[in-house]
């Protein structure tokens, strides 16, 4: 009976939505009026001459746009213990650390109740769209959910990574029943400090309860990947320890041991199962409904930089559904996923309008005129007029910014989104890419999205001798003259260097940017290099970001490596096996 109480009003939960989308304008008007009522009395809001006025024409007049950089040193103080209300009236006691993949270094951003509150909003509303489609029975979820280790700044305040607080937060777990999607693993798996153990003991649990299994999920999609390519390596040792009821020897953190061993049994009939479904599979293609028969869905984030994954993913799942999951970052989030039927390819964010105030920059107005920053390039126009939830246009591209419960205003979150529709009047948005992560050496300019659908032309070249790029990432070299792009590629297996010749060729016409053919056809920028790097060079910056405090399920391969990033850069540089010039222009 209790269990029962505890399960999500779906209907109710979509019914508030649709009500609360219909009047959006207000809605954001209500929002900003409570985030400014609450935290007016800050010292950061006291300067900005408001005076108490709430309305979004007096925000946008006294409150300036910022990015992190200038938000750096409030938040410093926050993080030292500052005792006087900084950036919101209640103090702050926990900061989250963004992956930090584009500048190399994670950053400090304030994680607060409110900010849980607001994520538990995201995931509650996407599962009751998602459950309509998809309703999962009563199970477990296999969850490829690791923490970071949780710090202490100098005032004594938590630091972890966000999915890290959001994984302690006792509201998780509750939340987690509600939504039938109770994690397989114990929290000792979840929390342990080696990743690696813990993966390995997630795919223990989850063959122990194969049978239970209803969606297998992670933050990002890659996790998922990475998690399954790790399967492929040790699913003879896993069968080992399922037959013998013994874990494995690879596995020496005595907490993990002991969580571990009060849910392996002998079980040689599971041993046996799992032996006979892995040998009878073809390059893996169809794995997890293999071993997982009652799995309805995978979950995960599967649109921006999780999109070069899609292609293993889907091998794995066959005709298991993929679908995305939301749309947001340790900053706060922005949209929900209500359309899960379509592919992560075409999926939307529909952007629920109480959860932060949020503005828009156009892209169209601003692009004239580009800067370089901390050695990637980013646009930003003398003055960026952003317009408002609602006044967005459809087919338009914008970049999204952020005033959230927890302290940010006015806060660029560097992504850009296109306007796909409404849903009533909330904006969905399609995510496009982070702003400054581009290849440019003129006037080229090539985003993420460009390099990925490079890259994914070039591979097709290799797909046809059953190979794949296991990952990839790029460089702008200009230590040449003229500087040139450099594409990086860890494939799976061994490519004659004619093919690679070809590849190389394929990745400089894949550009097809009018800055960056007419800057080739003239020679004012260099043929492009592609390097083939080790295998496992991929995992080296993985453990790389993990040494700096990182972790797994928020990890995301960075695709444009700058100066900023020397490490990765040396890490992808010293890994070289050969490299290619193309012949193409
Ligand atoms: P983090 O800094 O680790 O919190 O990561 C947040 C960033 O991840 C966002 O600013 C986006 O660039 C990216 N991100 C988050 N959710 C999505 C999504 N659904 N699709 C694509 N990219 C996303």
């Amino acid at each position: 009976m209790l269990e029962k109480m505890e399960i999500l009003d779906v209907e109710k939960l979509v019914g508030d939505f649709e009500v609360m989308t219909k009047d959006a304008e207000n809605v954001q008007r209500q929002t900003l009026k409570m985030i400014l009522e609450e935290n007016g009395c800050a010292e950061y809001l006291q300067n900005m001459g408001l005076n108490g006025r709430t309305d979004p024409e007096s925000f946008k007049a006294c409150v300036p746009l910022v990015t992190h950089k200038d938000l750096e040193s409030y938040i410093q103080r926050v993080a030292d213990g500052a005792f006087s209300p900084i950036l919101t009236r209640k103090p702050i006691t926990t900061i989250s650390l963004s992956s930090g993949t584009t500048q190399g270094k994670p950053k400090f951003v304030p994680f607060n109740d409110e900010l849980m509150e607001t994520t538990l909003q995201i995931y509650r509303t996407s599962f009751a769209f998602r459950n309509r489609e998809f309703p999962i029975e009563n199970g477990k979820a296999l969850q490829f959910i690791y923490s970071s280790k949780q710090s202490k700044t100098k005032g004594g305040l938590f630091a972890g990574t966000a999915t890290t607080n959001v994984f302690r937060n006792s509201q998780f777990k509750k939340a987690m029943t509600a939504m039938q999607s109770e994690c397989c693993s114990p929290d000792e798996v979840i929390f342990g400090p080696d990743f690696h153990q813990s993966l390995y003991c997630h795919l223990l649990c989850g063959l122990i309860f194969h049978e239970e299994i209803q969606l297998i999920s992670s933050s990002f999609a890659h996790s998922i990947v990475l998690a399954f390519r790790t399967f492929e390596k040790v699913w003879e040792e896993l069968c080992d320890d399922i037959r013998e009821g013994v874990l494995s020897s690879r596995i020496t953190l005595p907490s993990v041991r002991s969580a571990m061993a009060k849910l392996l049994k002998p079980n040689p009939e599971l041993a046996d199962l799992i032996e006979n479904k892995c040998s009878r599979l073809s390059h893996w293609y169809g794995l997890i409904p293999e071993l997982f028969p009652n799995v309805k869905y995978i979950y995960g984030i599967m649109t921006g930089s999780m999109e070069p994954y899609l292609k293993k993913l889907r091998h794995y799942a066959a005709d298991v559904p993929l679908i995305s999951a939301d749309y947001g970052s340790s900053e706060g989030w922005i949209g929900a996923n209500i359309n899960p039927s379509l592919p992560p390819e075409s999926t939307t964010y529909a952007v629920l309008p109480n959860i932060g105030y949020f503005e828009f920059i156009p892209l169209k107005e601003n692009v004239e005129e580009h800067m370089q920053e901390n050695g990637n390039v980013s646009f930003l126009s003398t003055e960026p007029k952003p317009v408002g939830l609602t006044e967005v246009k459809v087919g338009e591209e914008y970049e999204v910014i952020i005033t959230s419960f927890a302290g940010l205003y006015r806060y660029r979150l560097g992504d850009v989104v296109k306007v796909m529709g409404f849903h009533n009047s909330t904006p969905e948005l399609k995510f496009v890419c982070r702003r400054n992560l581009m290849l440019t050496i003129n006037i080229d300019k090539n985003t993420e999205k460009d390099l990925q659908l490079a890259v994914e032309e070039a591979a097709k070249l290799i797909a046809e001798e059953k190979l794949e790029v296991i990952d990839f990432s790029s460089n702008v070299d200009v230590s040449t003259d003229p500087g040139h792009y450099v594409i990086f590629w860890e494939i799976s297996g061994e490519v004659s260097d004619e093919v690679l010749k070809e590849c190389c060729n394929c990745l400089d016409r894949s550009f097809v940017d009018a800055g960056y053919v007419s800057s080739r056809k003239v020679n004012a920028i260099g043929p492009l290099e592609l390097r083939v790097v080790w295998k496992g060079t991929f995992h080296k910056i993985l453990d790389h970001y993990l040494g700096l405090g990182a972790v797994v399920s928020q990890f995301k391969t960075p695709r444009c490596v700058g100066p900023t990033n020397n490490k990765v850069l040396q890490i992808l540089c010293d890994n070289v096996v050969k490299n290619y010039f193309s012949t193409a222009f």
